[in-house]
């Protein structure tokens, strides 16, 4: 696209060219496996990486492709890669960059789901991940040292909504000469927060969430802000001989989209998380109205986060968009349009009552995800969390009578009536 367009327009034109044999608004489903080689060079350039199209769909396809460019657009970064889920997103991330033996620094408020995956079955594979006390560069420093990759955090760190303070920590991350690594499903595909403009390198997203929006398809997709130099000795996987594509050196090939590149080549080829055409093309269709439903789901959450503070049944809320939450400053510096979809509560009691009241909710559906159209309700320490030790949840915010909620686009006097006769 030739202008500078703004991301209301990007959110639903960016990537796409008109295909010139059906000339269809939509982006097509290249619901294809395999592709075509045009004649004998053609294919073996192709898997020389001396030209670019497709071979496969495990490594590309065009309907992803749409969705990663549109990403990469959203995201300001210089390439994306769409996954299968935004669990593989993570995994491929870190593999880009670390190997056994190595370590990943990493905040401690972190989706449940990860936190396991770093602290098993990474640990599994060789990997350290070091977690530290909170996602403050001060806690994050003495935990980097020579064999340590990347700093990982999380936005809006889910469940207890931490914003980092992107900034310092991204000019920690340049002090020590390794990447940052954010995790930004809860940033809105970009819509609330572009982490790479505050210094991040990568941008993760599980695009499950508000991308997809519809809770019909798992995705994921990594962005790449084409901003770290990787060819600075520590980092061989990106800027040393591939040896699993004979000899190649992604960073001379692609560039500043190294990260991109070799997580498809090497994470998407060897591991196979490919994402299905079908799945991006229910992502593409959430990009075209992902502005409205963050607005309406922003909106929502501020209200019934409002109504939850007043409420003599509720112990606390934790929503960044109240005055008084520890990261509402925080979320004034970093964020747009809103303070984000989902907040904790805890009402008061413990686990019994937490329980009680979810079961008499009538409308917001109680379920362990977020972003979708409808308002859905969790109890963490029973689900999402569980495999955590009890030392593990309060750490990662999440108490016996802590309940997650995340804001569909429903009428919001709708949702607080439900709110209010579940409370009692
Ligand atoms: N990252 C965050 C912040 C999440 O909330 C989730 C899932 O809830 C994931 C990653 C994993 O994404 P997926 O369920 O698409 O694998």
């Amino acid at each position: 696209m030739k202008r500078n367009y703004k991301f209301e327009t990007l959110q639903v034109r960016a990537g796409q060219e008109i295909d010139p044999v059906s000339k269809g608004t939509a982006v097509p489903i290249y619901q294809s496996t395999a592709y075509v080689f045009d004649d004998m060079q053609y294919g073996a350039d192709l898997f020389s990486l001396k030209k670019a199209g497709n071979i496969y769909t495990r490594i590309t396809n065009t309907t992803n492709e749409v969705f990663e460019k549109r990403m990469a657009a959203l995201e300001n970064g210089v390439a994306a890669t769409a996954t299968a889920s935004g669990q593989s997103a993570v995994l491929l991330s870190l593999l880009n960059v670390a190997k056994k033996g190595d370590n990943i620094v990493s905040s401690p408020f972190l989706y449940g789901g990860t936190f396991t995956m770093f602290a098993i079955t990474l640990r599994d594979m060789g990997i350290e991940v070091r977690f530290a006390k909170s996602d403050r560069p001060e806690d994050l420093e003495p935990l980097i040292d020579g064999s340590t990759k990347a700093i990982f955090i999380e936005n809006l760190a889910n469940p207890a909504f931490s914003i980092p303070d992107f900034e310092p920590i991204a000019d920690l991350a340049r002090k020590k000469g390794i990447c940052l690594l954010v995790d930004n499903t809860f940033g809105m595909a970009g819509y609330l927060c572009r982490p790479i403009e505050y210094g991040a390198n990568i941008s993760i997203h599980s695009a499950t969430k508000w991308i997809c929006g519809h809770g019909t398809a798992l995705g994921g997709v990594i962005v790449d802000g084409g901003n770290f130099k990787w060819d600075i000795g520590k980092y061989p996987l990106l800027a040393g001989p591939s040896e699993s594509y004979h000899g190649a050196v992604y960073t001379e090939i692609f560039g500043n989209a190294a990260f991109a590149a070799r997580a498809r080549i090497d994470g998407l080829r060897n591991l196979g998380p490919a994402p299905s055409p079908f799945n991006s093309f229910l992502m593409l269709q959430g990009l075209e109205t992902l502005s409205l439903r963050a607005d309406r789901c922003c909106g929502n959450a501020l209200e019934i986060a409002e109504f939850l503070e007043r409420h003599p049944k509720v112990e606390s809320v934790n929503y960044p968009g109240l005055p008084k939450n520890p990261y509402h400053g925080l979320g004034k510096k970093y964020l747009r349009h809103g303070f984000g979809g989902v907040m904790t509560f805890k009402v008061k009691g413990g686990f019994k009552e937490a329980a009680d009241f979810v079961s008499r909710l009538e409308l917001i559906l109680h379920v362990g995800s977020v972003g979708d159209t409808k308002s859905l309700i969790v109890h963490p320490a029973s689900t999402t969390h569980s495999q955590l030790s009890p030392k593990e949840q309060i750490a990662a915010g999440v108490y016996p009578n802590t309940l997650r909620l995340s804001a569909g686009i429903e009428n919001v006097d709708d949702l607080i009536c439900d709110l209010e006769s579940a409370l009692g």
